[in-house]
């Protein structure tokens, strides 16, 4: 079974529709949760300063200084 991932808090859901159904404290548009679209690896990656994570939720819930939203995100 596929699982799906927010792009900005890295909770997991089993569809789509569930996810950008519930309400995300990390986007900072302060809305829904947003669905990343990369696939799932072992190593997350922030695009904006290149540091490694083992999931989504360590990266998303770190502080990067390159960041427009001060908040690492994952590159795809
Ligand atoms: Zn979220
Ligand atoms: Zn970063």
């Amino acid at each position: 079974m596929a699982n799906f991932y927010c792009k900005w808090c890295g909770r997991k859901y089993s569809s789509v529709s569930s996810l950008t159904a519930g309400s995300c404290s990390a986007n900072p548009d302060g809305k829904k949760h947003e669905l990343y679209e990369g696939s799932e690896k072992s190593e997350y990656t922030c695009k904006f300063c290149g540091r490694e994570y083992s999931s989504l939720t360590s990266l998303t819930m770190g502080t990067c200084p390159k960041s427009p939203t001060k908040k690492h995100q994952p590159a795809l």
